[in-house]
């Protein structure tokens, strides 16, 4: 579904944030992306969303090649792509509701269309109770859930989340990592760049590990190798 030959990905220094990675993920994978910071796991995120380009190589989503996307095609590709961050980014003046919606609404979404789904979005991460409430009157694991709903509001493909539980106690982080897989059981395949070697553990899923923008582990049922 998703593959990445050679890629190669350059800011500004000479050092590159990703070098060489080579990986095939198949639809309704699971899939953990661990290593140290600044390893290029949110790299790696931001280029199957296309938010930024690979300098070199090439990246294909269902068999197409990103970098032939034409602005139509581009936008459809990230309507596929539900996006996790871990600082949730919720707009604060709007409801739960309200947040869940837009993802809706920005995509030219009827009215009708939204008030059935957003529900049904609520109801999936347990969050329907709170439709009417803002964002500050939630704890950190409410407002990832939120995050959640806003993501697969869209029925996206994929789902792509950057640290979704760096931010969240233990306990809301296994809640939440849950409901990931829940989602996964769905179809949806599933991509989660993380510190959390305990949940990563746990769950007994294919495991990348980054080291300086390499690729130097790949495990179908991996563990976070936490050897330090
Ligand atoms: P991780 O998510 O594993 O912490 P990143 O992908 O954020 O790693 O970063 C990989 C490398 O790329 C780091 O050296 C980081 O400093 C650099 N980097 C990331 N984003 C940018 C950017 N926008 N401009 C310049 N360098 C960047």
């Amino acid at each position: 579904m998703i593959e990445l030959r050679q890629v190669k990905k350059v800011y500004n220094s000479s050092t590159p944030a990703l070098d060489g990675v080579s990986l095939e993920i198949e639809r309704g994978e699971f899939l953990f992306l661990v290593g140290h910071s600044g390893a290029g796991k949110s790299t790696l995120i931001k280029l199957i969303f296309s938010e930024i380009k690979p300098s070199s190589g090439q990246i294909s989503f269902m068999g197409s090649n990103m970098a032939a996307f034409k602005a139509g095609e581009l936008l459809k590709h990230r309507r596929r792509i539900g996006m996790v961050f871990q600082d949730y980014r919720l707009l604060k003046q709007k409801t739960v509701f309200e947040n869940v919606a837009f993802a809706l609404e920005v995509l030219g979404e009827p009215p009708k269309k939204i008030q059935k789904k957003v529900p049904a979005a609520l109801e999936k991460v347990g969050l329907a109770a709170k439709h009417n409430s803002f964002p500050s009157e939630l704890s950190g694991g409410e407002q990832q859930r939120v995050g959640i709903a806003r993501a697969i509001v869209k029925d996206p493909l994929v789902i792509l989340a950057d640290e979704p539980t760096g931010n969240v106690d233990p306990n809301n982080s296994w809640q939440l990592m849950e409901l990931f897989k829940a989602i996964n059981d769905g179809g949806t395949t599933v991509v989660i760049a993380t510190h959390a070697w305990d949940m990563v553990d746990r769950m007994q899923k294919r495991v990348i590990a980054l080291e300086k923008g390499r690729l130097v582990r790949d495990e179908l049922r991996g563990s976070y190798c936490h050897e330090n």
